[in-house]
């Protein structure tokens, strides 16, 4: 009975519960509202609203005339595979400094597409090592591109992107940036990375719904990158000449998606842009660490290299702890979470992106407290630390 109670209690997002999951991720009520009206997709008013997202999202980048915004239906990965098949050359090679699953992913792209690829492995809760990627670069004169995730979501970790973006440019390899998880909240700024593509998600830190991606690609690049997609729909030359001749997508739109997102870059820049929602973001990181670690918890990542986008978390030691019970202690407490996904620990995730504030991490932490001793489990000290 008091389970549905609460599940029939709405927050302030219209929501029964906030989802601490980057992404999908809580959007504003305002958010939601956008896709309440329908639109044709080759309508004037339709047009305009792509034209304007596609300038914003060139602006929030910093890519002036040097770059275009291509738009791809489906969520982030589909633009990510778009930007390698469409940028890389068919006898192209991408290099990818690994450190997670997003990273294993471009990697596993490379080669459902047939593109020759090297994988640079290392540690989840490290970051890359720097040497060993410009060895790479002065020993393989194949690489054509390097790809590097700025942040690493399966560990939280905030990878070194200038670092890796001026080792391409000084060794004159492209560069493919996966910006998905931080765009709009750590600054991307494409002209001074020389990043031949950035992509970007809709529904992570510029908090709109699931269903879109886009490329910010440098025009030249794209340009160049005539007949190398293996793929009709993920063709970003395509897709890209034909919004410029006609500012339409080729295929359906996620018209719903769009405006939503439209409105969701409104409330970006009203909060004060990316400096602003990055501030949000890393005081949620602040209270959400104090406050698991003053009961006991630890995280997996040391602070020098944590990303304010999601935290990862050693699960307790204690024996009565279960994730699916703590998950759903939490759930009816009015907070979804994420289960781990590094390989290197037994762990749980939290996000600090979305919807919600410090206030709301507050609130988080006092449910994990109560939710621990619902199970019965002393504190959240993980094994390595009793
Ligand atoms: C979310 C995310 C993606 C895209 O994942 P989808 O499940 O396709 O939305 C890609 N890279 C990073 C770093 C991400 O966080």
């Amino acid at each position: 009975m008091r389970v549905r109670e609460a599940a029939m209690t709405l927050n302030r997002t219209g929501n029964p519960y906030y989802l601490l999951t980057p992404g999908p991720l809580s959007t504003s009520r305002a958010t939601k509202q956008a896709m309440l009206r329908d639109w044709g997709s080759w309508d004037a008013d339709f047009r305009a609203i792509t034209a304007r997202v596609g300038r914003r999202l060139i602006e929030l980048a910093d890519g002036g005339d040097d770059y275009i915004c291509v738009p791809m239906q489906g969520s982030g990965s589909f633009a990510v595979e778009a930007a390698i098949g469409t940028l890389l050359p068919r006898d192209g090679r991408l290099l990818v400094p690994v450190n997670g699953a997003y990273c294993r992913r471009i990697v596993e792209s490379c080669r459902y597409m047939g593109r020759a690829v090297t994988a640079l492995d290392g540690p989840e809760d490290r970051v890359p090592d720097l040497a060993a990627l410009e060895q790479a670069l002065r020993q393989d004169a194949a690489i054509t591109h390097v790809a590097a995730v700025h942040c690493e979501t399966t560990s939280g970790i905030r990878n070194p992107l200038e670092a890796i973006a001026a080792l391409a440019a000084a060794h004159g390899r492209g560069l493919i940036v996966d910006a998905i998880s931080s765009f709009g909240a750590l600054p991307v700024a494409a002209r001074a990375l020389r990043a031949d593509a950035i992509t970007i998600s809709a529904n992570k830190c510029i908090e709109g719904v699931p269903g879109i991606g886009f490329v910010l690609c440098r025009r030249a690049a794209l340009e160049r990158a005539a007949g190398n997609a293996h793929s009709l729909c993920l063709d970003l030359h395509a897709q890209g000449t034909y919004l410029e001749k006609t500012g339409q997508f080729r295929y359906t739109p996620p018209t719903h998606v769009m405006a939503a997102f439209d409105a969701a870059l409104d409330q970006h820049a009203r909060e004060g842009g990316t400096a602003a929602r990055g501030a949000r973001y890393a005081e949620n990181c602040r209270v959400l660490v104090d406050g698991m670690r003053a009961l006991g918890f630890r995280t997996l990542l040391d602070d020098s290299v944590q990303s304010p986008i999601i935290v990862t978390f050693h699960s307790p030691a204690d024996t009565r702890y279960r994730f699916d019970a703590f998950y759903e202690e939490l759930k009816r407490r009015g907070f979804v979470i994420y289960p781990g996904k590094v390989t290197v620990a037994d762990t749980f995730r939290i996000g600090c992106i979305g919807q919600v504030g410090p206030a709301e991490m507050r609130e988080l932490v006092a449910a994990v407290a109560a939710s621990l001793a619902a199970l019965g489990v002393a504190d959240g000290r993980p094994a390595l630390a009793a």
